[in-house]
């Protein structure tokens, strides 16, 4: 022990999805978007005036404030943008959840909630999710400090209705809610009509999954005028230019190209519904995932062991030991041609687990 030791603010880390670097891997571990992303950005890269890299970014980021604020009908100032999600995810706990009651978020969802809590000495409780990984929305009725869970679910893909998400926010009008819409684009409908009548709803969503951006770190928030303020009050007091020239330039070049978007989604989704085919034919048991990827498990075969056989051959899936889950793997839907050749490889797992 060394004498400051006592003085440390000590956190349990989140731990990240591999990102391992082998030459013929098929990474379907941390819900990447498979195909590149629009045109558009590699046009606004090769075109970029590294001249500007010697000045200081728009602390406001305006262009792509005004970009998003076009696209998702809202006003400009009801936009907030961030390094990833994760940025704008725990300025967002920072800024909401100061409350001495428990904030409210499932037992299975994103590993990094709790994570925040602990670091920020948020109180929390986690409510268990139903036996078919379901929210239970009565489960909130009761008093909190503030509720947060990801719509589909992560990881398990379950998607809630905007119905139910409304119940939900008019049993909890006095603290905030945030709905975290990471993978909201691959079928699911976004609660962000509801900003209209709810001033405590704030919905997070991000450019790396559905927009292929997940190595420039972009996320981004819609919420009330209000909530919003309080958001950038707080980000100001941290770090002002948290978005690069960079990142400015081609976050909106992203924003701007709706029919690629639309274009690669209907990809994705519609190889997801063939593998969901595929997947139970192997007898695998799973929701009806909306997002782009499935939580899958199996009768026959253990999780970790299948885990560990599929990373012998480069091929990376996502295994969580944890609680109610060990028994599952969390596939990213990559090309319709990665998913052939995991499809290959479970064929023979199958032929060989007989043998
Ligand atoms: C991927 C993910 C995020 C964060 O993504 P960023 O890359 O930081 O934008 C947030 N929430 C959930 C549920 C996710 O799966």
């Amino acid at each position: 022990m060394k004498p400051w030791d006592k003085n440390i603010r000590r956190v349990v880390p989140y731990v990240p999805g591999e990102q391992p670097d082998q030459p013929h891997m098929l990474k379907l571990n941390t819900n990447e978007n498979p195909y590149p992303p629009a045109p558009g950005v590699a046009e606004a890269l090769y075109t970029f005036d590294t001249d500007r890299l010697r000045l200081y970014p728009d602390p406001g980021a305006g262009v792509l404030i005004r970009a998003m604020a076009k696209r998702y009908q809202v006003q400009e100032d009801q936009v907030f943008v961030g390094v990833g999600s994760d940025d704008v995810l725990a300025m967002s706990f920072l800024t909401f959840f100061n409350s001495d009651r428990p904030i409210f978020f499932p037992d299975i969802t994103y590993s990094f909630y709790d994570v925040w809590a602990e670091e920020f000495r948020i109180p929390y409780e986690r409510i268990p999710l139903d036996e078919r990984f379901r929210i239970r929305k009565e489960d909130y009725y009761r008093e909190n400090g503030g509720v947060v869970f990801p719509n589909p679910n992560a990881p398990t893909g379950e998607l809630e209705s905007v119905d139910d998400i409304e119940d939900l926010l008019q049993h909890n009008q006095d603290v905030v809610v945030i709905v975290d819409e990471a993978y909201i684009d691959f079928g699911g409908e976004s609660v962000l009509p509801l900003l209209d009548k709810y001033d405590n709803l704030l919905v997070v969503q991000t450019f790396s999954k559905s927009r292929s951006l997940a190595g420039m770190r972009i996320g981004y928030a819609f919420g009330s005028r209000e909530l919003i303020g309080y958001l950038n009050d707080v980000k100001y007091s941290f770090n002002s230019y948290t978005m690069s020239h960079l990142a400015l330039a081609l976050g909106t070049a992203a924003v701007e190209d709706e029919t690629y978007f639309q274009e690669t989604l209907h990809k994705i989704t519609a190889t997801r519904e063939r593998v969901k085919k595929e997947f139970a034919a192997l007898g695998f048991r799973f929701g009806d995932s909306q997002a782009n990827f499935l939580f899958v498990t199996h009768p026959n075969w253990r999780a970790k062991e299948l885990f560990e056989a599929l990373k012998e051959e480069h091929i990376y899936v996502r295994y969580f030991r944890k609680p109610r889950i060990d028994n599952y793997l969390r596939i990213t839907i990559g090309t319709d041609d990665e998913m052939d050749v995991l499809l290959d490889f479970l064929r023979d797992y199958g032929k060989q687990e007989k043998n």
